[in-house]
């Protein structure tokens, strides 16, 4: 990676975080590939998101989600500590705010796995800031080969994510970008490439004034 988009060149301007936003249907790989680029971009940060879901044999408190009852899930919404929230699956989730505002204004980049109701008021409310991604699968079949595979939820929670699939998938036409996961590698280079151009984006480098007001201000001669 170019010494230009490396953390420290991120940090040392008054640079505001960008909000990266993947949204896929359950099992495209969504996770996967915000797992890849959380271990090889640097300057990322994931949104733990809180979740009423009961967590998954693989799953770890605090890392992958806040595991939350309904009651404690419903004080954080009211107490406006939820950037969104939405019922996904028959489940709550939320983001958390805070970590968000503080990334943000620390010039640090934020990871957002989270649905197209999610990623829609994120829209809404933090314009500029997101850049939004659709992760889609090649195929049907192999949505549902890949949720089988996965081996994490029992048939029924499968069924009724295939099911939502459909008006899910209906949401791509509202994202930045659209990104089919067939190959991981070729998915997870086309996301890496995204990343890089919305980090140099002119709007997103205060401190390209200075550096051009330096530039103009030099003497060749
Ligand atoms: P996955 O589809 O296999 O990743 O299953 P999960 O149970 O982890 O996620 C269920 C749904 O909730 C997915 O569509 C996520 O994108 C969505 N989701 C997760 N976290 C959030 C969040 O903080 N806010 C919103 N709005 N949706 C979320
Ligand atoms: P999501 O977060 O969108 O629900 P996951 O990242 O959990 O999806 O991926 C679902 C399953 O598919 C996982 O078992 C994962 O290892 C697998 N998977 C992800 N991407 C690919 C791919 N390109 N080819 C084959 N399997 C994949
Ligand atoms: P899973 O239950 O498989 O972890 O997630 C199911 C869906 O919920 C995924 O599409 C995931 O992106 C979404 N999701 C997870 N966290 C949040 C969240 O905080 N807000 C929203 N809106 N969706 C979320």
């Amino acid at each position: 990676m170019s010494s230009e988009t490396s953390p420290a060149a991120l940090t040392d301007v008054a640079r505001r975080g960008l909000m990266l936003v993947l949204s896929s249907p359950s099992g495209a790989g969504k996770s996967t590939i915000a797992r890849t680029l959380l271990a090889q971009v640097p300057g990322f940060e994931l949104s733990v998101s809180v979740t009423t879901r009961a967590r998954r044999g693989s799953e770890i408190e605090g890392v992958h989600y806040h595991f939350k009852s309904q009651r404690e899930f419903e004080i954080m919404r009211d107490n406006d500590e939820l950037l969104e929230w939405a019922e996904v699956h028959g489940n709550f989730y939320g983001t958390p705010r805070a970590p968000v505002e503080k990334a943000l204004t620390e010039g640090r980049d934020m990871l957002f796995d989270i649905d197209w109701q999610g990623a829609e008021q994120l829209r809404e409310k933090m314009r500029g800031d997101v850049v939004s991604i659709f992760i889609l699968p090649p195929t049907m079949k192999e949505l549902l080969g890949r949720l089988t595979r996965r081996a994490e939820d029992t048939p029924e929670i499968i069924q009724t994510r295939l099911r939502n699939a459909r008006t899910e998938i209906e949401k791509w036409i509202d994202y930045d970008y659209v990104v089919i996961n067939e190959q991981l590698d070729p998915a997870f280079s086309a996301v890496r490439s995204i990343v890089e151009a919305e980090r140099l984006r002119r709007d997103r480098r205060p401190g390209l004034f200075d550096f051009v007001a330096g530039l103009l201000a030099e003497e060749p001669n």
